[in-house]
C-alpha cells in the first residue's frame, strides 16, 4: 500500500526538500549509506572487504546538468584512485547510473553518458576493476542497454543490471548470456505500469527464478542479487545443477541489509558482493529502500513522532 506513494514521493521535489530537512533524516540514512564523502565511506569499505566484496554507488541520479555530470565522473575518478591506493582494487568495482552521468539531458545525452562510462571504466581498468551500469526505470532499459553494448567493445567486462519484474527481461537474460558478459539480476526497485511489468510479488519471484535459470545455463557470469532467502537458495540449486563453481556467480546484497546473511555467504565460501552507496544525493536511494519495506517506514514515522 505504502510503495507506490513512497516511489512517487522519491521522485519529487517538495518531498525531498522535507525529508532532508527532517533532522532524524541522517541517521536513519545512514542504515544504507555508508558515508556523505570519500572519506568517511572508505572505512566501511575496508571492514567489508576483509570477508565481502564490495561495489561503491557515488549516489545521485536524473542530472539535467551537464557540469554535474562532469562532477560526478571525477567522483568516480577520485573513488578509483583511492581504491587504488588502498589495495582494493581487486575486492571492489564500482556501479554507476548513467542517468547520473549525463543520459537524461537534452542535447547528447546518449553521447555523453556513453562517454563519461568509458571515462570510468577506463579509470576502473587502471586499477585491475570494473563497473557494473545500475538499471533504472523502463523508459530508460533500451538506451542503457545500448550505451553497454557499446561500452563493452572497449571494456568487456563492464556489467549489466536486468529487472526480474520487466516482461522483457528473459528474452535480455538471453541475450546476455553469452561468455565474459556480467549480470546483475534483481528484482527492480521502480514504479512500473502493468504494461511492461509484472507487479504481483508472486509473479515477479517466478520471474526472477526464470530469468535466473537462463544465466546460470548460458556461458556468462551471474550476479544473484537479492535479500530474498528462496530465491538464494534457488541460485545455490540452479548453480550445481549447471556446475557451477564458487567464483562462476556471485550474491549481492545492499549495504544495510541482512549483514549476519552476507557474512554467513561469504563464511561458506561464496562470493558475497555488498553494494555500498555514499554522497550527499541519498534521496532518492533512501526512498526506494523505504518503498521496499514497510517497516522501514513505519520505523521512520514511529521516530517522527516519539522524536
Ligand atoms: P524482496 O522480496 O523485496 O525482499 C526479501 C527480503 O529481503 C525481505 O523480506 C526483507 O527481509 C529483506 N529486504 C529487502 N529489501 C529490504 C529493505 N529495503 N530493507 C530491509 N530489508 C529488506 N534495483 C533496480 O531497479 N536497479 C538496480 O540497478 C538495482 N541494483 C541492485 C543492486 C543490488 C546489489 C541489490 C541487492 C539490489 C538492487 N536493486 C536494484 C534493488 C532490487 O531491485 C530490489 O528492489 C531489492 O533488492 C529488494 O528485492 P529482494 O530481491 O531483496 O526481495
Amino acid at each position: 500500500m505504502l510503495r507506490k506513494p513512497l516511489l512517487l514521493a522519491a521522485r519529487s521535489a517538495a518531498c525531498r526538500r522535507i525529508v532532508e530537512r527532517t533532522p532524524l533524516t541522517r541517521a536513519m540514512v545512514h542504515r544504507f549509506v555508508a558515508g556523505e564523502d570519500l572519506d568517511s565511506a572508505l572505512p566501511a569499505v575496508r571492514d567489508l572487504a576483509g570477508d565481502r566484496l564490495v561495489t561503491l554507488d557515488f549516489l545521485g541520479e536524473d542530472t539535467r546538468d551537464l557540469a554535474q555530470a562532469e562532477a560526478t565522473v571525477r567522483a568516480y575518478e577520485e573513488l578509483l584512485a583511492a581504491l587504488g591506493e588502498a589495495g582494493l582494487g581487486d575486492r571492489a568495482e564500482v556501479s554507476v547510473k548513467l542517468s547520473a552521468v549525463g543520459q537524461f539531458l537534452d542535447r547528447d545525452g546518449e553521447k555523453t553518458a556513453l562517454e563519461n562510462a568509458r571515462r570510468i571504466a577506463g579509470a576502473a581498468a587502471a586499477i585491475g576493476t570494473t563497473v557494473t551500469l545500475d538499471m533504472e526505470d523502463h523508459t530508460t532499459t533500451d538506451s542503457t542497454l545500448g550505451i553497454l553494448r557499446e561500452l563493452r567493445e572497449d571494456f568487456p567486462s563492464a556489467g549489466a543490471v536486468l529487472q526480474a519484474y520487466l516482461r522483457r527481461t528473459e528474452a535480455d537474460c538471453r541475450d546476455l548470456s553469452g561468455a565474459g558478459s556480467r549480470v546483475r539480476l534483481c528484482k527492480g526497485a521502480y514504479d512500473e505500469p502493468e504494461s511492461v511489468a509484472f507487479r504481483d510479488k508472486h509473479e515477479v519471484d517466478r520471474a526472477y527464478v526464470r530469468a535466473l535459470r537462463v544465466l546460470m545455463e548460458g556461458e556468462g557470469y551471474p550476479m544473484v542479487a537479492s535479500h530474498d532467502p528462496r530465491m538464494i537458495a534457488i541460485a545455490g540449486e540452479l548453480a550445481a545443477a549447471n556446475g557451477r563453481g564458487a567464483d562462476d556467480h556471485e550474491y549481492q546484497m545492499l549495504y544495510g541489509i541482512r549483514d549476519e546473511e552476507q557474512v554467513r555467504l561469504a563464511g561458506e565460501g561464496k562470493r558475497m558482493r555488498v553494494y555500498v552507496p555514499y554522497g550527499t544525493e541519498w534521496y532518492g536511494y533512501y526512498m526506494r529502500r523505504l518503498a521496499e519495506r514497510p517497516a522501514n517506514m513505519l520505523f521512520f514515522a514511529r521516530s517522527l513522532i516519539t522524536r
